[in-house]
């Protein structure tokens, strides 16, 4: 197989396949800076194979169909109108093919098909075309995130401290979203755009 550095074709097959999104510290604080509240999305994964080859026994990550939760969650939404994809990332806009974050994805998502020490991921060597057609090596920019990752990794899950904290900027959005719901007690239609707009919506658009 010729093998090149990667190119992603953009098609959006790993968001829609429900692969887990471990999350770090980087990508909590860059949502309370730049308000994106995502927490009503958030949960905590207990391990599987992902965690375990972190070396974790949880992460943080974005609620997809293949967690216990999930269903909880996407009944409240669905309560306030906002609909949630039946699988893949709850923030993959299968209308549009596209994440809705995108600018403000999690440096999981920026590395892959890479993992934090840069093989190409099991799942993408199945089923991500770019790999397929020999796109397998990282580049230079790719390299350098990775080794972002690792370290945010290691930051964020490596004592009972940086849980405590990362805990805290969890519930910190999470009630903001809540309380302003509740203290709105606006008409249904205005709370859909409401909680869309949490969600980031206008990453879609803009
Ligand atoms: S990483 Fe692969 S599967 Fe994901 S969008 Fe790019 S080409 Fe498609
Ligand atoms: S956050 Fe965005 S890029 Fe990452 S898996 Fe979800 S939809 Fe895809």
């Amino acid at each position: 197989m010729r093998r090149d550095t990667f190119k992603c074709f953009r098609c959006s097959a790993c968001c829609a396949a429900g692969l887990l999104v471990p999350l770090t510290k980087f990508d909590f604080q860059e949502w309370v800076l730049s308000k994106c509240y995502l927490p009503v999305i958030l949960t905590v994964k207990e391990s599987n194979t992902i965690t375990e080859s972190l070396g974790l026994d949880y992460v943080y990550t974005l609620m997809s169909h293949r967690h216990s939760s999930y269903k909880y969650v996407r009944d409240v939404l669905q309560h306030y109108g906002v609909k949630l994809p039946e699988r893949g990332c709850a923030l993959y806009a299968q209308e549009h093919s596209t994440c809705r974050i995108y600018r403000r994805r999690p440096l999981v998502c920026r590395i892959f098909p890479f993992t934090a020490s840069l093989t190409v991921c099991d799942w993408a060597r199945d089923n991500c075309e770019a790999v397929r057609r020999g796109h397998c090596l990282p580049t230079y920019d790719l390299a350098k995130l990775a080794e972002l990752y690792s370290r945010e990794i290691e930051r964020t899950y490596d004592s009972e401290r940086a849980l405590r904290e990362i805990e805290e900027l969890r519930r910190s959005i999470f009630d903001k979203v809540v309380s302003k719901m509740v203290r709105d007690r606006v008409h249904l239609e205005v709370l859909r755009y409401y909680l869309l707009s949490y969600i980031n919506f206008t990453e879609l658009n803009g």
